[in-house]
């Protein structure tokens, strides 16, 4: 067996692959890596269960959001919005109830199309907020203007099932 002299070279720096969740029983931090947030976490110290993420991520940079959107097992709810929308903020409570009653279900990323024009380009948002739930890295739905919880659960629900 060879080892590949550039190995250390090939992730690139900085790359976000999964979440840092800390551990309910001896509060070590655990990366949950997206590719497995479908299948059940164990601390790798104590090897107490993890939770999956019952709150919503951010991913502002247009990288960091391709990269979950890409490799998440989860279908993934993106929250496109920004600090000066108030709507955006209004809605923010509703996104977070969605988040904990789906979690171990669906991926909820926060976007701040402020962070990175690019982003609000490459997905053209025309208006915020703007709801966009995607499944193995492909846009399934999406849905402009705030709603409330239980809307946002159905329109997960509607898109999930249209595209099964
Ligand atoms: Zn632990």
């Amino acid at each position: 067996m060879t080892a590949d002299p550039d190995s250390s070279h090939s992730s690139p720096p900085g790359q976000r692959q999964g979440v840092v969740r800390a551990c309910p029983a001896c509060g070590r931090k655990n990366r949950m890596l997206f590719s497995r947030l479908d299948v059940a976490a164990r601390c790798g110290a104590c090897g107490a269960a993890l939770a999956p993420p019952a709150e919503p991520l951010a991913a502002d940079r247009g990288d960091e959001l391709a990269a979950v959107v890409r490799q998440s097992a989860l279908p993934v709810l993106v929250d496109f919005w920004a600090p000066w929308c108030g709507p955006c903020h209004s809605m923010a409570p509703e996104v977070e109830k969605v988040a904990a009653r789906q979690a171990g279900r669906l991926l909820v990323v926060k976007c701040n199309t402020d962070v990175d024009p690019a982003v609000g380009a490459a997905h053209r948002i025309a208006s915020l907020p703007t709801l966009a739930l995607f499944r193995e890295g492909l846009e399934l739905a999406r849905s402009s203007g705030a709603r409330p919880a239980a809307a946002i659960d159905g329109f997960v629900q509607q898109a999930l099932g249209r595209a099964a």
